[in-house]
C-alpha cells in the first residue's frame, strides 16, 4: 500500500506531533527504464521518473499534501493558490478530500482542459483573471496576507518539502543518486526541491554523489536563461508558461552548486520529445514534462558524450491533460471501415 509522502519521509519534513498525515496517495511513482530512446542518447542507463501517477496526475501532489497538512495543523480552512493548472487541480483534490474551501486563481483561457476539468469537478472556487500567471500569483499573495487563507503555491516552504521526496524514491530506486537529473523549470520549486532533497541524502550518506541538475525551460518563456523577466511568456507547455519564477535564485543556486545549466528547448523541441516518449516508449506525458527529454535531446545531438552515465528525466505531469495538443499528433493510421471483417482485414494490411 502507499502510505504517502507524509507517512513514508516524516523524519525528513517539518512533521511535528500535531501534523495530521494526510494522504491521498501520492508519492511512490515509478522509474521507468527506456527501452528504445535510450540509443540515441549513449548513455549507459536512462530512467523516466513518472510523476504523472500521483493522485491528480502531476508532482505537485508531493509538496500540496505538505502545505494542506500545515494549514490543517494551523486550524485554517480555506486554502488558494494561483496556478497554470495542476497547482489549482492538487489543492482542489486536497481541499476536497479534507473539507477545505479551495479558490484558485487561473489565467484566462490559459489553463489545459483537463486540468480546469479537475478543478471544477473536484469542487474549488475558481477566479479567472484576464492576465498572465504572475499577475494571478501577485493577487493571491494579498489574497492570503488580508484573509485567514493559506497560501498553497510553491512559495509556501512546505511544498518545496514535500516535492523533494522524489530524489529519495530516485536514490532508492536506483541505489545512488544519477549522474544527470533533466528536469523542466517552470517556477523553479521543483528543480530548487529535488536539488535539496539530494543534498540532505548526501548529508545523511557521505558516500553519495550529487548528480549536475540539468533544468529546461522554453524559449518563449525562459527569463533564468536570459536573466530578464519575460512580461508575456509564450510556449505550448502551458505549466512552464512562467515569465518571473517565484524560486528563481534557488533554481540558479541548484544550478551552479551542481555544475549544471539552465537552458531552453524550442516548442518544436518540446513536442518531438513528447511525441518520441508516447510513440517510442508508451510513456504519455504533458507538454511541459517533455521538456526534460527534449533538453537532454539537444545536448546528446550537440554532440555531448554521454557514455557510461546515468540519467534521470523527470516527467512531471499525465498527457491525458492538455487533450487540446495531443489532437494535434497524427494517428499513424485510422480510418473507417464497414462492420465487416474482411473489410477491416485491410487495416491491418492483411489483404
Ligand atoms: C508545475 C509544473 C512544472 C514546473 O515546475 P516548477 O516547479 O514550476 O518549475 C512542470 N511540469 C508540470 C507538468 C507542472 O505541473
Amino acid at each position: 500500500m502507499n502510505l504517502g509522502v507524509l507517512e513514508r519521509y516524516k523524519e525528513f519534513l517539518p512533521v511535528t506531533s500535531n501534523t495530521p498525515l494526510i494522504s491521498l496517495g501520492e508519492g511512490d511513482t515509478p522509474l521507468v527504464a527506456s527501452n528504445r530512446i535510450i540509443d540515441e542518447v549513449g548513455c549507459e542507463r536512462l530512467f523516466f521518473k513518472l510523476e504523472g501517477c500521483n493522485p491528480t496526475g502531476s508532482f505537485k501532489d508531493r509538496g500540496m499534501v505538505v502545505a494542506v497538512a500545515k494549514a490543517m495543523e494551523k486550524g485554517v480552512s480555506s486554502i488558494a493558490c494561483a496556478s497554470t493548472g495542476n497547482t489549482s487541480a492538487s489543492a482542489a483534490a486536497y481541499g476536497a478530500h479534507y473539507n477545505l474551501r479551495t479558490t484558485i486563481i487561473v489565467p484566462k483561457g490559459k489553463i489545459a482542459k483537463g486540468k480546469l476539468a479537475q478543478a471544477v469537478a473536484y469542487g474549488a472556487h475558481i477566479a479567472m483573471i484576464d492576465g498572465n500567471f504572475d499577475q494571478a500569483l501577485n493577487i493571491v499573495k494579498e489574497l492570503c496576507e488580508k484573509h485567514p487563507i493559506e497560501l498553497v503555491n510553491s512559495i509556501n516552504p512546505n511544498r518545496i518539502e514535500g516535492q523533494k521526496t522524489a530524489s529519495f524514491e530516485i536514490i532508492d530506486d536506483i541505489g545512488s543518486a544519477p549522474d544527470h537529473l533533466f528536469i523542466p523549470v517552470g517556477n523553479a520549486g521543483n528543480i530548487t526541491a529535488y536539488w535539496k532533497g539530494f543534498l540532505e541524502a548526501k548529508r545523511r550518506n557521505k558516500k553519495l554523489t550529487l548528480p549536475v541538475m540539468n533544468g529546461f525551460q522554453a524559449e518563449g518563456s525562459a527569463p533564468i536563461v536570459n536573466n530578464q523577466i519575460v512580461k508575456n511568456p509564450q510556449t505550448i507547455a502551458s505549466a512552464i508558461r512562467i515569465g518571473n519564477p517565484a524560486s528563481w535564485e534557488k533554481a540558479i543556486n541548484a544550478r551552479d552548486e551542481s555544475n549544471g545549466i539552465i537552458d531552453s528547448v524550442s516548442d518544436s523541441d518540446i513536442l518531438e520529445a513528447y511525441k518520441k516518449l508516447a510513440s517510442m516508449e508508451g510513456i504519455f506525458c504533458e507538454p511541459a514534462s517533455a521538456a526534460s527529454l527534449a533538453g537532454l535531446l539537444k545536448k546528446a545531438n550537440a554532440g555531448e558524450d554521454f557514455s557510461g552515465k546515468s540519467i534521470v528525466c523527470v516527467l512531471t505531469g499525465n498527457g491525458l491533460k492538455d487533450p487540446d495538443i495531443s489532437s494535434t499528433i497524427e494517428p499513424v493510421s485510422m480510418n473507417e471501415y464497414s462492420a465487416d471483417i474482411s473489410d477491416v482485414e485491410r487495416a491491418l494490411d492483411l489483404t
